[in-house]
């Protein structure tokens, strides 16, 4: 059974926001910082994050005839197939996946600032992609957590689309979350979710520590969230 969470998210990070917007390192105008953080302001209030997350034993690992490697996850119908799946994957028992959407308050602003204000509508854009990865970070950070308890490694998030991932596993992953019905995502039949500030994606729980699992506490995208370091323990042991 999926959980749902609402994710509390009051700040995001404003360099991260430039980023999004195609900055590295050019001089900008000072005045932009107070738009972006404007619209930053903007896109906590009219968003509403929330997270479906679920855990799912790996069942069998096989090849398809074309040579596709393939993984699947017991109890659902996703199959993680590729190349990329059967590398990040290699060691992992279970498989955390997680859905997050900011809500339709947000894709209803951007839609009416696309009509209004459009500079705003970038703005706006950009900063409520940084509040979803923001988001993602958190629901994240329970993966982790359980991992932990399970006495499993986690690997980095992995989404649909990345490497050979394909996107066509979206309404697998969708389903097995729940979360048309408990969180309002819906797919277009190119497969884009609406809302557009949704993220979807699979973290390995792995029997051993992987390259990307964090060594240290110090820069790891979710120590805001964690819920392990307050106990005096940490995922890395
Ligand atoms: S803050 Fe530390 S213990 Fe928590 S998830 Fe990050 S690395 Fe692990």
């Amino acid at each position: 059974m999926p959980q749902i969470v609402d994710l509390s998210i009051d700040s995001v990070d404003r360099s991260e926001v430039l980023r999004y917007m195609g900055y590295a390192g050019q001089e900008y105008d000072p005045s932009l910082d107070q738009r972006i953080d404007q619209a930053i302001a903007r896109a906590i209030e009219v968003s509403r994050p929330r997270a479906s997350i679920d855990f799912f034993d790996v069942e069998t690992r096989e090849v398809r005839d074309d040579g596709t490697p393939v993984l699947r996850l017991r109890g659902t119908s996703i199959e993680l197939a590729g190349h990329s799946m059967e590398e990040h994957m290699a060691d992992a028992v279970a498989v955390g996946v997680l859905a997050v959407t900011l809500g339709m308050g947000d894709e209803r602003e951007l839609h009416r600032l696309g009509l209004t204000d459009h500079v705003g509508q970038i703005l706006l854009d950009s900063a409520s992609t940084t509040l979803v990865e923001r988001a993602a970070d958190a629901a994240e950070s329970l993966i982790v957590a359980e991992a932990t308890r399970r006495g499993l490694y986690t690997n980095f998030r992995f989404s649909p689309g990345y490497g050979d991932l394909p996107l066509s596993i979206q309404p697998t992953i969708l389903s097995a979350l729940d979360a048309t019905r408990r969180l309002g995502i819906t797919l277009s039949p190119t497969l884009l979710m609406t809302p557009t500030k949704s993220v979807t994606a699979v973290v390995g729980m792995c029997t051993r520590p992987q390259a990307s699992t964090r060594r240290s506490c110090k820069g790891c995208p979710c120590f805001d969230f964690c819920t392990i370091r307050p106990t005096g323990r940490t995922c890395h042991g």
